[in-house]
């Protein structure tokens, strides 16, 4: 099924749709061949009928079936389907003698493809066109340029009826053809905006507005993630608490709106110089959070002083931007929060040494760790 189908999902959509046709046209095939043994059909007629019908269809499957059709304005090929199923119907209008009424049902399901991939437009063209051609089809006969091999079944009025009925009944069944057309182009439509939408209700949910970094949702998701990791057997993490200093100063002197500017050039700046796999947010007002994954409190020591380095290059008008900040590092079984307050706690504590600077969660010795790391190997 794979190899006559592919398994691109919409090619294999288009090509099982192609596939519902090859089971009416070979049903439509059998009945007609009956015919010849019951006497209303010519084998020759059938044969070229066949003929038209396997070269038409058959190259609808290899521009379908290749992805050749994938270049066209309309893929699925539904246009040519339908115009081609059309002629087929109006050909066996011509050469089905008394049973040229059965030949017509075909048409019913032919149009009811087209409200799957076609513009309303479209629909209505090809109503017109297989309106058009059965006129002149039934024109043909009454003409007599058809063979009269069954003159007891020849019958203007039966010709007449089954073209009147088409006349109604088709139009009808576009329409509504049609209306599915246009529900669906209104459901792709909506499916896009409220995508949109999505996307963006995501991006203010996670994202601080005045800085662009992850706010104090996303990070507590990070956290969280990062925590989920380390039990499945991932590397292990520090985090940081930073807090500019003396930002109330540059509050005062340079005015809110020119603090903003100065939050935003700290994550610019710090943006910059952090390695893909840290992770800065937003934690609040003047705070942030460093989430570096796979570092012992040394490293994100070092990373951390960087960031202060970078820092100072920004010109706080008091002096260069400066902040504190306190490391902890992530004990396994710990709620992740306990792990922040303890940064948190270390960052106060770099504060009362007077500021600018960085200080790790006393905590953290090398007792209190290999504690941590014998009661985990044990659980
Ligand atoms: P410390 O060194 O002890 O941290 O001093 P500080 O002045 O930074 O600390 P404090 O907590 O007293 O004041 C924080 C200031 O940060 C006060 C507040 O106006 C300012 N701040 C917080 N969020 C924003 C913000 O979004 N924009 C601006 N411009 N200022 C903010
Ligand atoms: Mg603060
Ligand atoms: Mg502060």
């Amino acid at each position: 099924m794979d190899v006559l189908v592919s398994t691109d999902l919409r090619r294999r959509i288009r090509l099982l749709q192609w596939l519902v046709g090859s089971v009416v046209y070979i049903g439509a095939g059998l009945l007609m061949y009956s015919g010849i043994a019951d006497g209303w059909m010519h084998a020759s007629d059938l044969a070229a009928w066949s003929v038209f019908v396997a070269v038409s269809h058959l190259a609808a499957y290899f521009a379908l079936r290749s992805g050749w059709s994938e270049r066209l304005a309309d893929p699925a090929l539904t246009q040519w389907q339908i115009a081609t199923g059309v002629i087929a119907v109006d050909w066996g209008y011509l050469i089905c003698g008394p049973m040229r009424t059965v030949a017509l049902f075909p048409l019913l399901l032919i149009f009811a493809f087209g409200a799957f991939s076609l513009h309303w437009r479209r629909i209505l063209a090809l109503t017109a066109f297989a309106v058009l051609t059965l006129a002149l089809t039934v024109a043909a006969r009454e003409a007599g340029m058809v063979q009269r091999q069954w003159p007891q079944f020849e019958s203007l009025p039966i010709d007449r009826g089954n073209f009147l009925m088409v006349l109604v009944l088709l139009p009808a069944l576009s329409f509504i053809a049609a209306r599915l057309s246009v529900l669906r182009s209104t459901l792709h439509r909506q499916k896009r905006a409220l995508a949109q939408a999505l996307a963006e209700v995501q991006r203010l949910a996670t994202c601080d507005e005045l800085t662009g970094l992850p706010n104090r949702r996303s990070m507590m998701e990070r956290l969280a993630q990062a925590q989920a990791d380390m039990r499945d057997g991932g590397a292990g993490f520090c985090v940081a608490v930073i807090d500019l200093d003396d930002f109330k100063q540059v509050n005062d002197r340079l005015g809110h709106a020119q603090g903003d500017e100065l939050l935003r050039a700290f994550a610019r700046e710090a943006s910059g110089l952090l390695r893909g796999s840290d992770q800065l947010g937003r934690w609040g007002g003047e705070e942030f959070l460093l989430l570096l994954h796979g570092v012992e409190p040394g490293d994100a020591r070092r990373v951390v002083e960087r960031l202060q380095q970078q820092a100072a290059t920004v010109d706080a008008a008091t002096g260069p931007l400066r902040f504190s900040a306190g490391l902890a590092r992530y004990r396994p079984g710990e709620n992740v929060l306990d792990t922040v307050a303890r940064a948190d706690q270390a960052m106060y504590a770099a504060k009362r040494a007077g500021r600018n600077a960085v200080r790790i969660d006393p905590s953290a010795t090398l007792v209190s760790e290999a504690l941590a790391s014998i009661s985990d190997s044990e659980r």
